[in-house]
C-alpha cells in the first residue's frame, strides 16, 4: 500500500507558504508506517521543534489501474476519509535550502493520522467542507472546490507514474491555515460536521 501525498493543491495554502501555484500536480510519498489510526495520540517526535498540521481529504483507491482517462477516474475511488499531513516545518526548511527530498520532514512514523472511517462518496455532496479544530477552536477550513487539481485530474496524472492499487491513498492536499502543535493540544477533524478524528499530542 502506498500514500500517495499532493503538496500546493489549494491556492490560498500556496499563497501562505509564498510558493507558487503548480502547473502540474506535485506529490511526494509516505511509507506505510506514518500512519496513525484509531485516534491514537501522536507523539511528539523529539527531532523537530515545529511540527505543522495540514488537514486534507484523502480518497482510497479500490482497483488497479494505470495510464487512467480523466473521465474515467472516479471509477477509481468510492471511500473518502480525512488525514493530518504532519510536517516537520524546520527540516523541511532545511531540505528545501539545500534542494533536498522532502521525506523527513514529511515521512516520518505516524506523520500521517487518519479517520478509521471512509465515507462512501455517493452520501457526501460534490464539493466537500472539512475543518480541523484544534482545542476548541477552528483553525482550518476548506472545500473541495477549492482545489487546483480535483480528485479525477489527480488519479489521472499520478496513474501515469506510478500504477495505482487497491488500497492506496491519496491524501489531496491542504488548504490555508496550517499551523504548528504542541504537547497536550486535541485535534479534531470533521467533513461535513460529521467527526472523522478525535486525537492528542503528547
Ligand atoms: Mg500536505
Amino acid at each position: 500500500m502506498k500514500i500517495i501525498c499532493i503538496g500546493r493543491n489549494y491556492a490560498d495554502h500556496a499563497k501562505e507558504m509564498n510558493s507558487k501555484v503548480p502547473e502540474k500536480p506535485m506529490f511526494f510519498l509516505k511509507p506505510e508506517t506514518s500512519i496513525l489510526g484509531r485516534n491514537r495520540p501522536f507523539f511528539y517526535p523529539d527531532f523537530s521543534n515545529e511540527i505543522h498540521y495540514e488537514t486534507e481529504v484523502v480518497i482510497r483507491i479500490n482497483r488497479l489501474g494505470k495510464h487512467i482517462e480523466e473521465r474515467f477516474a472516479h471509477r477509481y475511488y468510492s471511500e473518502i476519509g480525512l488525514g493530518i499531513d504532519f510536517t516537520a516545518r524546520d527540516l523541511q526548511a532545511e531540505c528545501k535550502k539545500k534542494g533536498h527530498p522532502w521525506e523527513i520532514a514529511k515521512g516520518f512514523q505516524y506523520s500521517a493520522p487518519l479517520s478509521d472511517t471512509f465515507i462512501n462518496k455517493e452520501d457526501l455532496p460534490k464539493d466537500i467542507n472539512f475543518k480541523l479544530d484544534l482545542n476548541g477552536e477552528i483553525v482550518q477550513e476548506g472545500n473541495t472546490k477549492d482545489m487546483i487539481f480535483s480528485f479525477d485530474k489527480l488519479i489521472s496524472y499520478l496513474s501515469i507514474y506510478f500504477p495505482l492499487k487497491i488500497g492506496d491513498i491519496i491524501f489531496t492536499g491542504t488548504p490555508a491555515g496550517v499551523g504548528e502543535v504542541k504537547i497536550g493540544d486535541n485535534l479534531k477533524g470533521y467533513m461535513e460536521d460529521k467527526l472523522m478524528f478525535n486525537f492528542r499530542v503528547k
